[in-house]
C-alpha cells in the first residue's frame, strides 16, 4: 500500500505524462480556503485550481446538489432531453441577459465553440467568402490546449512540437485597441480576447482598452468574443470582468468555477444570431449539459450569487493587494491585481518562492517563470489574508 509523500510521487513520476511541474506535495482532503496533504499538514491555497474553485473546496451546498442529482440521474447524452439543462439555462439567463447557451465541459472545448459560433456566423450572417474568415487575438493569450487554440497562440511553448497549424488568425499586442481597428478586415468575423490575461501574469490593459474594442467590433460587425473562464465568476470582483467597463460581449465564454470546483462543465453564452447558426449535427458533447453537471453549476452560480463573492473579491482582493504591495522586498517587481486575482511579478524565476511559500503552509504556482499569481478561493476571510502575509513577507525578504 502507499503510505508516504514519496511513493505517491515516485509512482506519479513513473506512469504519469510529464506536462505538468507540480509542487511536490499530495493533497487528500480539502475544505474552503484548505487542503489538507497525506501526512495532515495543512495548507491555505492560494491558486484555487486556476479559479475552479472559488466557491472554495467542497463547498457543502454544491456537494449536497452533487449528491442528490448523482443519486437521481447522472447523464441522458443530448439524445434525450433532461430536467436539469432548462434550469441552469433560466439561471444563466438570468444572471448574464444572453439569449442563448451551449454548454460544453473543459473551458477549451467552450472556446472551440465560439470560434465555431464565429466562423459559421461570419460566413452565414456576414456574408464572408467561404473559407477565408479570420479571427483576432492577442499575443501573450491563453485560451487552451487543443490544436486549433495553440494555433492562436503566440507562445512558443504551447505551439512547439504540434504543427501544423489551424489557420485563419490573426494577433495583435493585448492592450492595443489601434492596432485591433488597423487588424480588422472584411474577412473578420471575431476578436477572442481575455479581459484580464490569467496565464501570462494577470495582465490588466489599460483603462477603457476592453470598451473601445467592444465599441471597434459593434462598427466594424465584428464579434467581440470575452474568455471569461478564469477571469469571470467573481475573480476580479465583479460577476464578469468585462462589467468593470460594461462591457457586454457579443459572446461569452465561462468554464471553471462554473463547476464549482466539483465537475468540468464550461458554456458559451450569446445572442439568437450567432449561437442559432448551429443546426441539429452541427456541433455537440456526449457529456455537454448532462444533468450532473447542470445541477452542479446551478448550485455552483447560486453560491457565488447568495454568498455575495464578488463583492467579496472586491473587498478582500483590495486588502490583499494593499498588504502585499506594503512588503519591502528587493526582488519584488510589480504588483498588480483586480480583487482576489493579483500578480506579483518578481526580478528573478518565481518557483524558489512558492516552493519556500508551501514549506509555510501557502501554496502558489509560478506562472510565465518570474509571476507568483494569488487567487484563493473567493471565500477567503480577512484573517486569513493576514496568514499568508505574515508568511509571504519574510519568503520575499530573504
Ligand atoms: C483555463 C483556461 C482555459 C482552458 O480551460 P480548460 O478547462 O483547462 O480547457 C481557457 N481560457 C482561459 C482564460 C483559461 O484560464
Amino acid at each position: 500500500m502507499l503510505q508516504q509523500t514519496t511513493d505517491f510521487i515516485a509512482l506519479e513520476e513513473a506512469y504519469g505524462a510529464h506536462n505538468y511541474h507540480p509542487l511536490d506535495l499530495v493533497l487528500t482532503r480539502g475544505e474552503g480556503v484548505w487542503v489538507y496533504d497525506i501526512d495532515g499538514k495543512r495548507y491555505l491555497d492560494c491558486l484555487a485550481a486556476y479559479s475552479a474553485v472559488n466557491q472554495g473546496h467542497c463547498h457543502p451546498r454544491i456537494l449536497r446538489a452533487c449528491v442528490d442529482q448523482a443519486e437521481r440521474l447522472t447523464i441522458t447524452s443530448r439524445a434525450f432531453r433532461n430536467d436539469q439543462l432548462p434550469q441552469l439555462y433560466q439561471v444563466l439567463h438570468d444572471l448574464t441577459g444572453m439569449e442563448m447557451i451551449l454548454m460544453m465541459n473543459s473551458g477549451a472545448e467552450a472556446v472551440e465553440t465560439a470560434l465555431k459560433a464565429a466562423r459559421k456566423w461570419g460566413y452565414q450572417k456576414k456574408g464572408i467568402p467561404a473559407g477565408r474568415a479570420e479571427i483576432i487575438v492577442c499575443a501573450n493569450n491563453f485560451h487552451g490546449r487543443t490544436i486549433s487554440i495553440v494555433s492562436a497562440s503566440s507562445d512558443e511553448q504551447y505551439r512547439d512540437g504540434f504543427g501544423p497549424f489551424t489557420p485563419g488568425f490573426v494577433t495583435i499586442p493585448f492592450g492595443d485597441a489601434k492596432a485591433l481597428a488597423a487588424a480588422i478586415t472584411p474577412n473578420t468575423c471575431a476578436f477572442l480576447v481575455e479581459p484580464i490575461q490569467g496565464e501570462a501574469g494577470v495582465v490588466i490593459p489599460p483603462e477603457g482598452f476592453l470598451r473601445e474594442a467592444a465599441r471597434i467590433c459593434r462598427e466594424q460587425n465584428v464579434l467581440l468574443m470575452t474568455d471569461e473562464i478564469q477571469s469571470g465568476l467573481g475573480r476580479t470582483g465583479r460577476l464578469f470582468a468585462g462589467d468593470h467597463e460594461e462591457v457586454t460581449p457579443d459572446v461569452l465564454i465561462i468554464g471553471k468555477a462554473l463547476g464549482g470546483g466539483f465537475y468540468p462543465v464550461s458554456a458559451v453564452l450569446s445572442s439568437r444570431e450567432v449561437l442559432g447558426v448551429f443546426r441539429p449535427g452541427d456541433h455537440g458533447s456526449t457529456f455537454g449539459g448532462n444533468p450532473l453537471a447542470c445541477a452542479i453549476a446551478r448550485e455552483a452560480l447560486g453560491v457565488i450569487v447568495d454568498e455575495h463573492l464578488a463583492e467579496r473579491s472586491a473587498e478582500l482582493g483590495a486588502y490583499f493587494l494593499d498588504r502585499i504591495r506594503r512588503i519591502k522586498s528587493p526582488v519584488v517587481k510589480e504588483v498588480r491585481g483586480r480583487g482576489l486575482w493579483i500578480g506579483l511579478e518578481l526580478d528573478r524565476p518565481a518557483r524558489p518562492y512558492c516552493e519556500a511559500l508551501k514549506e509555510r503552509g501557502v501554496l502558489c504556482k509560478e506562472t510565465h517563470e518570474r509571476v507568483i499569481r494569488f487567487a484563493p478561493p473567493l471565500v477567503i476571510t480577512r484573517e486569513e489574508i493576514d496568514w499568508v502575509i505574515e508568511r509571504l513577507q519574510p519568503v520575499l525578504a530573504a
